[in-house]
């Protein structure tokens, strides 16, 4: 049993039930671990909290040493970890490389800003004190993410958080159990002991830590566990982050490039077969250049190349299991039943492994319908042909969600408009929907998200509390 927990400074394997992580492309296991017990995540956070204040007094300059070694560390193993997100999630080596790259410069980023000011000077109305605010570092903060971006979204919520001081508690995605432990042991050894916390498991373990009464959560996951990890951080007085789910539109307008359309929302709904937050899941087209644009997206997608995850050839490989498999297909067997038409994929591909389903375009889609309206997060985008450019704005806001959108126009007027106007967080023109700039805030609209966002500048302001501080001068 490998020892893939970190628990006040030591590995150790957890006491509870056995989990495995396995290879989605080939069904192979690749790690056996046992996930910890509701006593020993007790343990653990114990041992945060006595790690907090050394790392919080840790002089910042040092700090962002520390985390500049760890970006020259995962640099130098970027082969390593593209290997192992291909062999763990079974995401394409090109994305998975990509992701590494990202990850090398959102912990760069990060570093610099443990160096960033941290309050202001503000008049004082009766001119008789000097009145500043001062940002502190929360304390001991739990981290809770899925398995799709199973590098990025550890580091970008990791590397804030012991920029500006924290201890952490990492609890990752069991799925991703086997790229969390390795990326962990990047940083272990050069932080003091105890202010990193590694507690493998499950939704029990997830919920164990939201429920430890640490001073902040920073969840990433599905819109119902970050509902529930909303209450039990209310209970406690937590502070709480959290990014969900989402659905997410591109508008295609008639003065839209058609071909440059095509091939990025192509990428925006396939890339890492439709498992991302902000992939594309809805196109609402213009009728007057539907059926163009119709047409030369099915022909994309049947010619998108499906395969060995592996294979520097592959743009698509498998979802991340079987059971996956079979959620999309009941998705889109109802969505034919609500009337939608099948214009690419709509089933299994058991030739290539038993986590495939083939990248599919349904048509004709009513706005009412589940596929219309649930995340699937699987390779399943659906089209709605309107008529005018208002009906499209209508459309492509008419949901629950509020995460990402894009619009595909050359008229200026529609740009603007549809840059302000589309009812999400993060808004393209002429691009694709998933990829998510470090250095910007993201999130959380809707029901995509609660509480603060993340990344960028937005970072500063969740990982740290702001004092405000009046000192007499009179
Ligand atoms: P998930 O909600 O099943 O799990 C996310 C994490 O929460 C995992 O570590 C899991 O073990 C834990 N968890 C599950 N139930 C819990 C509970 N009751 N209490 C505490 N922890 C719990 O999500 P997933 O399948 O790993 O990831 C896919 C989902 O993540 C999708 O809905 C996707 O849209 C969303 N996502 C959102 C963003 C974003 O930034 N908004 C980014 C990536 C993924």
């Amino acid at each position: 049993m490998t020892e893939s927990n970190l628990v006040a400074g030591t590995w150790t394997s957890g006491g509870g039930a056995t989990l495995r992580s396995a290879n989605p492309t080939t069904g192979e296991t690749l790690l056996e671990f046992q996930e910890l017990t509701a006593a020993e995540v007790d343990a653990a956070v114990s041992g945060a909290r006595v790690g907090a204040p050394e790392w919080a007094a840790t002089p910042p300059v040092e700090r962002a040493a520390i985390l500049n070694r760890v970006a020259d560390r995962l640099e130098a193993a970027t082969d390593e970890f593209g290997a192992l997100i291909v062999a763990e999630v079974g995401k394409p080596i090109r994305e998975a490389r990509e992701e590494v790259v990202r990850s090398v410069a959102i912990l760069r980023y990060h570093a610099q800003a443990a160096l960033d000011p941290h309050g202001d000077t503000i008049p004082d109305a009766g001119n008789q004190s000097l009145l500043l605010t001062e940002r502190e570092p929360l304390g001991a903060v739990g981290l809770i993410t899925p398995w799709n971006f199973p590098l990025a979204i550890l580091i970008w919520k990791l590397a804030p958080a012991l920029a500006y001081g924290n201890a952490v508690v990492v609890k990752p995605a069991p799925h991703a159990a086997l790229v969390a432990a390795r990326a962990i042991r990047l940083f272990a050894d050069l932080l003091p002991c105890c202010a990193l916390t590694l507690t493998q498991g499950g939704a029990a373990v997830g919920a164990a830590v939201a429920s430890a009464g640490l001073d902040g959560i920073s969840f990433t996951g599905s819109t119902g566990a970050g509902l529930r990890v909303a209450k039990a951080t209310l209970d406690n007085g937590t502070r709480y982050q959290g990014e969900l789910g989402g659905k997410n539109a591109s508008v295609v307008l008639p003065s839209a490039d058609l071909d440059l359309a095509v091939a990025t929302i192509l990428r925006a709904s396939l890339s890492f077969s439709g498992q991302k937050c902000t992939a594309t899941s809805r196109v609402i087209v213009e009728q007057s250049v539907a059926e163009e644009f119709t047409t030369k997206l099915a022909v994309a997608f049947a010619a998108v190349v499906v395969g060995d995850p592996a294979d520097e050839r592959t743009d698509f490989g498998p979802l991340i299991d079987a059971e996956s498999v079979a959620r999309v297909r009941g998705f889109v067997e109802r969505a034919v039943a609500d009337g939608a038409e099948v214009l690419a994929g709509g089933h299994p591909l058991p030739d290539c492994g038993p986590a495939f389903f083939a990248p599919t375009l349904l048509a004709g889609v009513d706005p009412d319908s589940e596929v219309a309206r649930t995340e699937i997060f699987g390779p399943v985008l659906s089209l709605l042909t309107v008529d005018g450019a208002d009906a499209a704005l209508r459309a492509a806001n008419d949901t629950d969600y509020g995460l990402a959108a894009a619009v595909f126009c050359r008229d200026l007027g529609d740009a603007l408009r549809f840059g302000r106007q589309l009812a999400a967080s993060s808004v393209r023109v002429n691009g694709a929907t998933p990829g998510v700039p470090f250095n910007a805030p993201f999130g959380p609209w809707k029901m995509s998200g609660i509480g603060l966002p993340e990344q960028g500048k937005a970072a500063q302001h969740f990982y740290t509390r702001e004092r405000t501080l009046s000192i007499g001068i009179a």
